[in-house]
């Protein structure tokens, strides 16, 4: 027998597959398995992709080892692979490697990692008239509802104890499965007339490919609606996969949809291990997963029989891969959805433009939900001009923002604060002669971090010790510009002494299992202000924090980016949304020096509609998606000169080949130059329709293939230009 075997060389071809002989020995199922051969003078780990016959005029090495017992890429992800691989022009070795956990080698060691838990029930035969204490009942009704409860999830340890020393309740350990040991939240919710609705109008759309966007503002209860959804769907004996932003993959929701779905879900969250990754990915291989649930990745996950794809903070960036192949989970969704004839269902309070623009014109399916699930107004957000507050001396908070934050501490509620950038100083510069600290390896300055006393660069981790001195004119005049998180800390803790401030930033959340310590502390009431960047903005559900405040609303305004304006309307909305989601109504408070600025005046008034209308108007002066389609060939080199000059022969021929419609722009210089020590320069086409375009940019690839000089990147539908 003879098979393709697809390998990774050095040459980056599309076309990596070559021929080998299978020995007897081996397994004839074969397709879809990796396979260790000899290529070269090396051995090296390939896919079986096909079989075939015996090639004429030349002898074929033979297959050493078969790697996997079970396949690893079923037919589904073959084909998929190879969409993937000529929809955004990677080579196909690229697109399995995407699909599949980074441990799926054949000997991937596994922990068993048995752990026990405490949990208490009803001693069923005991009589529990005599109790009278408030607590104590309903500890007691608590368990009548449910069998059994974590010990740990019970908040009143005293009448627990009472109750545990009077033998009416017991008290009990036992193993958990390493997996499913998390606590999980099992309370009934009855949706509400209209998430009732929205779920029928979607399960009318079952057994169809349609794209059915969920427009819902934040509260409206969409994840509640998901999990109505994805019961019905397996109900009828198909499956679901549900994807997050990597940030929304709480102990919150994770415990929602462990209660309810148990074994049955996978959850697919950074803080499993190699090995974890690889047994769930093996558990849903297995057809022992119903539901899957993880970030972008998760959409390869190799599940039959689908019955939905839902998306849900369709607009997050994080949805779009940002390296070799840099695809959009969207067009995934879509091929998916066509094989497995299934609609996907995309979430949000903040929609992209381009996808309210789709469902405005009928391409999508549009829905809504537009109030609030508490019937609670959306939080009152109150605009506060910075250039009036710094003449007063308010350069960080100002005197609204003060004052409702010890209000909102006298109530014993809790503060959200928003600034997003991470660090103390946004940087260093020199007060005498204006130096500042630059990046050796990119193009970038330096931000200062207090804690660690260093200078870092955000781009490529470069980190060097802070200095007194200018290194330029020796004066003793470095002063701290602008202000990141840890500044932002820093002066909350001294302003109001009384507060317990916790921070959530890059920095704070490096260690795994960090992330969700911050918002279970958080979450405990132990701290009363959170200081973060936008990680703070998205999916948490912290029922007492009834005041947001947005240090500086101007942040991602100020990014020469075509999204910019959009970007910033979407973290303002979202995070302001994070005030009052539960009884007590919210409010919110955005800092700006651009007060009259759209983006930001419709954020405050929750105005997605105003919103779109205003920045659909600007994206059709100007030409930008949805009225045109963008793709950016970055061309970078180690060598300036170099790069700029294939950048221009590259731009030559394209003027010469492309259809005479699409406009070029550039070659230009990245907005970031150099990162790495590598420079980075771009062209960037703008069409609406270029029949001629796949085939160019293909040939383009391939004359650059062999030249490792300059490397050569194609991004569709970039998220930033
Ligand atoms: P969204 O994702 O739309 O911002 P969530 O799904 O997080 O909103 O819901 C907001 C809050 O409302 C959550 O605490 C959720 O448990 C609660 N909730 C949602 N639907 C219901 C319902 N039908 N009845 C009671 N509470 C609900
Ligand atoms: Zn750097």
């Amino acid at each position: 027998m003879y098979v393709e075997v697809l390998v990774e060389t050095k040459v980056k071809s599309n076309d990596m597959t070559f021929t080998y002989y299978v020995p007897n020995i081996f397994d004839n199922d074969l397709i879809g398995k990796r396979v260790l051969v000899p290529f070269g003078k090396r051995i090296i780990e390939g896919f079986v992709i096909n079989y075939t016959h015996k090639p004429e005029g030349y002898d074929v090495k033979s297959v050493l080892k078969v790697i996997d017992e079970e396949r690893v890429l079923n037919d589904e992800l073959i084909e998929l692979g190879k969409f993937i691989s000529d929809k955004y022009l990677c080579p196909l070795i690229y697109s399995y490697q995407v699909m599949l956990p980074k441990a799926l080698k054949a000997n991937a060691k596994v922990t068993s990692g048995a752990k026990k838990l405490t949990y208490v029930k009803l001693n069923e035969e005991l009589n529990k008239a005599e109790i009278k204490v408030r607590e104590q009942l309903a500890i007691i009704n608590l368990l009548k509802e449910n069998k059994e409860v974590l010990k740990s999830s019970i908040k009143s340890k005293a009448s627990l104890k009472k109750l545990i020393e009077k033998n009416i309740v017991i008290e009990y350990t036992k193993e958990v499965y390493r997996l499913f040991d998390e606590e999980k939240d099992e309370k009934k919710i009855i949706l509400t007339q209209a998430q009732k609705e929205v779920s029928l109008a979607i399960q009318k759309r079952f057994k169809t490919n349609k794209v059915i966007l969920l427009h819902g503002v934040t509260g409206s209860g969409k994840t509640e609606v998901y999990i109505d959804i994805v019961k019905s769907v397996i109900k009828r004996g198909m499956t679901a996969i549900m994807l997050v932003p990597e940030i929304s993959l709480t102990p919150q929701i994770n415990a929602r949809f462990k209660g309810i779905f148990k074994g049955a879900v996978a959850i697919l969250h950074s803080a499993l291990s190699d090995g974890e990754r690889h047994d769930e990915f093996r558990r849903i291989n297995r057809g022992e997963v119903k539901v899957v649930i993880g970030a972008r990745s998760a959409i390869f996950a190799p599940l039959k029989n689908i019955g939905i794809i839902i998306i849900d903070e369709e607009h997050s960036e994080s949805y779009k891969q940002e390296n070799n192949p840099r695809y959009n989970t969207l067009d995934i969704a879509v091929k998916r959805s066509e094989t497995h004839n299934c609609p996907v269902l995309l979430g949000s309070a903040t929609p992209t433009i381009e996808s309210y623009a789709r469902a405005k014109k009928g391409y999508y399916e549009l829905l809504k939900l537009d109030k609030r699930v508490n019937e609670k107004p959306l939080p009152k957000v109150m605009i506060v001009d910075m250039k009036g507050e710094i003449r007063k001396g308010n350069t960080i908070i100002s005197g609204v923002l003060r004052e409702e934050i010890i209000k909102t501490l006298a109530k014993n509620e809790q503060v959200m604060l928003l600034i997003n950038r991470r660090g103390y100083a946004n940087y260093l510069s020199c007060k005498n002669c204006g130096f500042t600290f630059k990046c050796p390896n990119c193009d970038i300055t330096l931000t200062y971090h207090k804690t660690s006393g260093m200078m870092r660069c955000h781009y490529c981790g470069y980190a060097t010790k802070k200095v007194n001195v200018c290194p330029s004119c020796k004066a003793e005049a470095l002063r701290e510009v602008g202000g990141g998180t840890e500044k932002i800390e820093e002066f909350i803790k001294n302003e109001f002494p009384s507060s317990k401030v916790l921070r959530m930033d890059a920095d704070t959340t490096s260690k795994k299992g960090s992330h969700f310590k911050i918002i279970n502390d958080f979450n405990s009431g132990d701290y009363n202000i959170l200081v973060g960047t936008q990680m703070i903005s998205k999916g948490l559900n912290f029922p007492n924090v009834t005041l947001v405040g947005v240090i500086n609303g101007d942040s991602s305004l100020n990014v020469p980016n075509f999204r910019s304006s959009e970007n910033t309307f979407n973290l303002l909305d979202q995070v302001t949304g994070r005030a009052g989601r539960h009884d007590k109504e919210g409010k919110a408070i955005i800092q700006t020096f651009n007060p009259e600025h759209y983006s930001i005046v419709c954020a405050a008034k929750h105005d997605y509609e105003g919103f779109f209308n205003r920045e659909m108007f600007i994206r059709k002066r100007l030409n930008y998606p949805p009225y045109c389609f963008i793709t950016l060939i970055k061309i970078s080199s180690k060598d300036f000169n170099y790069g700029i000059n294939e950048a221009k022969k590259i731009n030559v021929y394209l003027r010469d080949n492309l259809s005479k419609t699409t406009s070029i722009l550039g070659p230009s210089m990245a907005s970031v130059l150099k990162v790495n020590n590598v420079y980075n320069f771009q062209i960037i086409l703008k069409y609406k329709k270029d029949d001629k375009l796949y085939k160019e940019l293909k040939n383009i690839i391939k004359l650059y293939e062999a030249n490792n000089k300059v490397k050569i990147e194609i991004d569709f539908n970039p998220i930033s230009l």
